[in-house]
Order: structure tokens, then sequence, then C-alpha cells
């Protein structure tokens, strides 16, 4: 339960003076239910109020703060015109105008004979300087509080920045019974405020610079939302490991059987990674591990050998694809490995459906199928598996987090393990998982050329296919990728669909082929079956290719449009060619001008064959939404905290929680109370939970 002393701060935002219903339901509208929900309500910009002119040097069109004498008031001769407030001071008279006011709120305010302080913008009405509905009005004691930078919050309609600060300010009132969670020392190193000096000031600003990611008041925050967030995500993980899952052991013959035919040498990486992952599925604790390999790098294998082990450990194996391409893909590949063994693969997609799914469905049930290749068909409710031991996820950035979970829930003791060919930074996985293990393919296949990438305008399409024609004549395959954009999905397929008959008029009907999502399963295949074992050939298509397809004699793509892809993307893209001992080559087609951001990815694509390098480069260009794959999951990122810039809190956080778990395991210390506190007010309720009650 939540401790008493945060009630305040969880209230509901009609608790607040001069919040009735019908403010409240116009606040809901900018996310704000909650006093708490006000607190993280930062202002988006200040606006100056410092301009304190005399009416007679005051310039039409600024924003001004005014001491003024009211001298009359005219009452709106018809609804449709305003009241009408006669003021001045030494130097000359102006009006300030009020439509549909209501009168005993006039009289109230502009008492004749008084001086008001007034704020607002300066407009002209038939020759005379004039203030429209003044943003603020007071009393000349108001004026040093009026005449300022004054922040401006985000709005909506019938909520003014006036009501808003007063909310705040209200809010604000309710932070000072809250302990300080943070270690003293550090932020004394740091020179970052306390929770709330930072809050008050980040509300008030003098300037802001306040809501940069580098200034201590913001840098403050970001650390108490990556602190709670990363504590919560250990909390869970440290709950998971000590549910005890199943040891999945073997003497490894399966897997030395599979080795003893391997057609090339493991790397050095394989052979690392496979121990590691063999080593934590021998725990009994679950395995969640991540598997980390550049494209091309051979994680394939690296899965094989994990469900093998599985396998001979009288368990079943199932590896989750984002596409059917790539399932049937791995079902060729890994029966070819395997085709000297008795193993038997199956595979599950859209595709298989009716008897044959039901035959499927049987197999996967009896313990027939050892190993269950397939898409997401894999985790519908009449999926039924007598005993899995392991799941594997491939290309795990495509997948959410639901799908994650349904996957385990197949099983009562599933250990996983997730593959990415989108190498995370250390800083994301830190933030998107706390600390989970974490295997890395650094190390390529020996014969590997890397692959010689350039750039070059759209206009010069016509030099590019001439390459190509002499390409296919000295035995080349060559991909030819056009770009698939989910709002016009139609127009794009045109776009395919063109380039394919270009294509095919130069190069000759036999040598382009064509792949694209909206074809039958069928068609794909056939497709794809040509390009991989006919002659040399061009594949003109979307990027349903994207991942992890595998045609090793191919030594060219083409990205058009390449401004339109990510950095990740283009390098998942390349990655296609490269896979076999010839040199292979990168072009990307832009179309220019091209702004800023697309032309330094393109620049550092050109630059680097480093996917590692790449990702932190990506994430620095474009944010984390894509490499996460949190547009799919829905997972929400931080409001805080900046990934590129607060790395290093990120890695602080971590080695805090390291510590701070060490010494107090079940936060019951004063500090412990408090980081309790920070939980939930990060609403980490479910990982407080985990712990012994305090
Ligand atoms: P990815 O890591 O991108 O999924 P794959 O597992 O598809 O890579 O492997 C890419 C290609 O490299 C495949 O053709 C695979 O057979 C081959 N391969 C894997 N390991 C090695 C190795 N140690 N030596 C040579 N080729 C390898
Ligand atoms: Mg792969």
């Amino acid at each position: 339960m939540r401790p008493s002393h945060l009630y305040p701060l969880f209230s509901p935002i009609e608790n607040l003076k001069s919040v009735g219903n019908n403010y409240a339901k116009k606040l809901q509208k900018l996310g704000i239910s909650r006093v708490i929900d006000l607190l993280w309500h930062l202002p988006v910009k200040l606006q100056d109020r410092t301009y304190m002119p005399q009416v007679s040097e005051a310039i039409v069109g600024h924003m001004a703060t005014m001491k003024l004498q009211i001298n009359a008031i005219e009452k709106a001769p018809n609804p449709k015109s305003p009241w009408r407030i006669f003021a001045s001071d030494t130097t000359g008279q102006m009006t300030l105008s009020y439509f549909r006011a209501s009168p005993a709120w006039i009289e109230k305010t502009f008492p004749i004979g008084e001086v008001r302080v007034v704020s607002g913008m300066l407009d002209m009405y038939h020759g005379q300087l004039q203030m429209s509905h003044p943003d603020y009005v007071g009393s000349v004691a108001d004026l040093s509080h009026i005449a300022r930078l004054m922040p401006v919050w985000p709005l909506t309609a019938g909520i003014t920045n006036k009501f808003m600060q007063q909310l705040i300010e209200q809010a604000l009132l309710r932070i000072d019974m809250i302990e300080e969670w943070q270690n003293e020392a550090w932020l004394k190193q740091n020179d970052f405020p306390s929770f709330q000096e930072a809050l008050h000031k980040l509300h008030n600003p003098d300037d802001m610079t306040y809501m940069e990611p580098s200034h201590p008041f913001r840098q403050r925050l970001a650390y108490d939302e990556i602190l709670a967030h990363q504590l919560a995500l250990r909390l869970i993980r440290r709950h998971m490991k000590s549910k005890s899952g199943i040891a999945i052991t073997s003497q490894g013959q399966r897997i030395q059987q599979a080795q003893s035919k391997l057609p090339f040498k493991m790397t050095n990486a394989q052979y690392r990674c496979i121990d590691e992952i063999l080593k934590d599925m021998a725990q009994p604790a679950k395995m969640v591990r991540l598997l980390q390999g550049d494209v091309g790098s051979g994680k394939t294998l690296v899965a094989l050998m994990a469900m093998l082990q599985a396998v001979e450990a009288g368990y079943q194996s199932c590896l989750m694809t984002p596409t059917e391409i790539l399932a049937r893909q791995h079902l060729s590949s890994l029966q070819a490995m395997t085709a000297h063994m008795d193993i038997e693969i199956v595979i599950l997609t859209g595709r298989e459906k009716g008897k044959k799914r039901q035959e499927i469905l049987d197999k996967i049930q009896n313990q027939e199928a050892h190993i269950i290749i397939g898409t997401h068909a894999l985790i519908q409710d009449d999926v039924i598996y007598k005993k899995l031991g392991l799941a594997i996820i491939d290309e795990q950035h495509r997948f959410g987090v639901q799908q994650r979970v349904n996957l385990l829930a197949k099983g009562e003791y599933v250990d996983l393990l997730v593959m990415t060919a989108t190498p995370i930074p250390r800083s994301l996985m830190l933030s998107a998982w706390g600390d989970m293990e974490s295997s890395k393919l650094d190390e390529k296949p020996a014969e590997r050329k890397p692959i010689e990438t350039r750039a070059a305008p759209q206009d010069k399409i016509m030099n590019v296919v001439e390459g190509l024609k002499r390409a296919l004549s000295s035995n080349q395959k060559i991909y030819w990728i056009c770009p698939l954009v989910e709002e016009s999905e139609k127009i794009d397929l045109v776009s395919v669909e063109e380039r394919f008959e270009m294509l095919k008029q130069i190069l000759g009907e036999d040598h382009v082929h064509l792949i694209h999502g909206k074809m039958k399963p069928k068609e794909k295949d056939a497709a794809m079956e040509k390009f991989k074992d006919g002659p040399p050939s061009v594949l003109v298509a979307t990027t349903v290719i994207e991942v992890g397809v595998d045609v090793p004699d191919a030594t060219i793509i083409v990205i058009e449009h390449a401004e339109r892809f990510g950095l990740a993307q283009l390098h998942q893209l390349r990655g296609r060619v490269g896979r076999g001992d010839q040199a292979s080559h990168c072009i990307l087609l832009y179309k220019a001008p091209l702004n800023p951001v697309s032309k330094e990815r393109l620049n550092v694509m050109r630059q680097s064959n480093d996917g590692f390098l790449l990702a932190e480069k990506d994430l620095e260009l474009r944010g984390s939404g894509d490499i996460l794959g949190t547009r799919q999951s829905g997972m929400a990122l931080f409001q805080f905290t900046d990934l590129s810039s607060h790395k290093d809190l990120i890695y602080a956080a971590a080695d805090d929680i390291e510590l701070i778990l060490n010494k107090d395991p079940q936060l019951q210390s004063r500090r412990g109370e408090a980081l309790r506190t920070l939980l939930y007010l990060f609403e980490k309720d479910a990982a407080i939970h985990l712990l012994a009650s305090g």
C-alpha cells in the first residue's frame, strides 16, 4: 500500500482549491487528474513580463506590465462589445477591455481611483493604446511577482496560465514531507539540488536553460526517474530469478553431433556465447538472456546449439521470428545443419492451415516435434507444448513486451533467449530491462570482407543500373530495396512494381524478380527461391527482406530513398550482403536535398560497418523508440530522461542500485524507506510488492 504521507500527492485534482468538476475535466485533457500529475507538468517556455513602459512610450505588439490609475468604467453597450476601463499614468491614457465580463468582477477588480498593475499584450484601438484581457491584474504589491519572466505551462481551452500557476503552487506545497532518497555525498559531488528544490526551480525558472538536459535541476529529476525505473526492473528481475526454473543440462552429444558436420569452423565468439548460454540454462533459475550479434555474425547457429541442449535434456525448444520468410529460412538452414540427426523440426506460421496445421499442433502437443519454428502463430491459444524448456526470439525488436510474455507463458519454467542484430547500447539496455544478462557475438566469420558503401543522388540511377548490368554478367546477385512507408502502402507498392518493370526492361525478364509484403506466400517463396538458387539476378524488394534473410552469394544491395531509413535499419539491410567471401557493395540512393540528420546518417553509414557504433549514433540522431521496438510495444519511455544526454546517469544508477541492494536488499533502512517512496512517486508499485513489507 502506498504510504499515507503520499496521499496528498496522489489525491484527485479536485482536492485542490478552486478545482471543480468542470476544471477537472479540462485538466484531464492535459493528462492531469491527480495532484502529482501537476508536478510533472513542467513549463515549456518563459514569457518576458519585465517590460514596464509608461503609457506614452509603450510599444504596441509587446507584452508589457504597467502601473495604472483606474479612472472610469464603461459598461459593455451590447453583448458583442467589450467593457472598457479607462486608465492612465502621468504620461497618458489608455484603455483595458473585457468581453463578456461579469459586472461584479469588474467592479471588484478595478476600484475607481486606485492604482492597479496589469500585464498583457499591448494593441491599438481607434488610435488609442489598449490592453485587451490582461493576463494578470494585481495591486502594486504584486508588481514584482508579475513583472518577471513568467513560465508558461502547456495549456488547454479553459485553463489559463495563471490558473495553472496557482494549481502548481498548491501542488508544490505538498512535497515538503518527502525525505531524500539519494546519497547525500553523491548529490554534493554533482552539485545536484534536492528533489523539492529541483521541482520548485523547474516550475519557477529564471532561465530556460533549467530545462536543458545538462542542467542540474533537470538532471536531478532525470536521475530520480532513472533510478526508480532501474530499481524497479532490478527488483522484478531478482524476483524472477528467485523462482525456480529447471536446470537444463546434457552430455552435449547432440551439440557435438551437429558441430561435427558444420561446413565451417565456428568463430571464437560463437564458442564463447554458446558456452555462456549453456551455463545459464544449466542454472535452476530461469534464464533471461540477450544474444547480440551484428548481422551475419552467425546467431542462428548459436540458437541451434542452445535448442539441441534443451532437446537432449528432454525438452522442446521454439524459435519465434517476426516474418514468415525468416521462419522458413531458419527451417531450411536448421534442417540442413541437423540432416544427419534424428531431430524433428516443424514450422508453424499463418500459412499452415486446416489439417496440416492440426498435424503440426499434434506433434507439438505430443512432443514428436523437438524444435518448433514459427511466427507469432507460436503463441496462439491452441498451440500447446508438451514440454517447452527454451524459447528463442529472433530479432527481438520486432516484438512487443506482451508477445514475449505470452511466449514464456507457454511453459512453466521456460528459459528465454532473445536475439538481436540491432545492437543495443548498454545504456539503453539498462534502461529498458535493467541488468539483463547478455552474450555478444563480437566477431564475424573470418573470411568476410567489409562492405563498401557509397551514396548517390537519385538522378544517378541510370549509372547504377549500368553498373548492375556488368555485375550480373560477372555472376553477382543483387538486392534492390524500395522503401515502404506504412501510411502510403499503396503508393509504395506502385513504386516497387514500377521499379521492377523498369529493371526488367533494361536487364531482361529473367534477371529480375519481385518480392513484397502483399504477395501471396507461394509467390514470395517462388521469388525467393529463384533468387537464391537460380542464376544471377536482381531481387526488387520492399523491406520484407530486412531481417535475417540469408543469401550468401548476394554481393550488391541498392537502397532507394535511403534518406527515409534509420541507421539501424540501413545497417540491417546492408547486412544482407557481405555474407560470403566476395567483396560486397552497398549503394545508397537518396533524394536530394538531404536534411542534416539524413546527411549525417548516410555519412556514418559510409564510414562504418560496425553495428554497435551505428547503434550509438542512431540513438543520438533519432532517439530510442525504434531500437527498442517501443513503438510496437507501446512501452512508455522516460519523461525527464534523455537517453543520449543522460547516459552517465544511467550507468551511475546501475552502480548505485548494486550498492543499495547489497547493503539493504529489502529496502528497510532509512534510505531504503526513502527509496520506496521514490518508487511510489514514479508509480513502480508492482516492484515494491516484491519486497518484504517494510
Ligand atoms: P545472423 O547473425 O545475421 O542471424 P546467420 O546466423 O544468418 O547470421 O549467419 C549468416 C551466415 O553465416 C549463414 O550463411 C551461416 O551459415 C554463416 N555462418 C555462421 N557461422 C559461421 C562461421 N563460423 N563461419 C562461416 N560462416 C558462418
Ligand atoms: Mg538472423
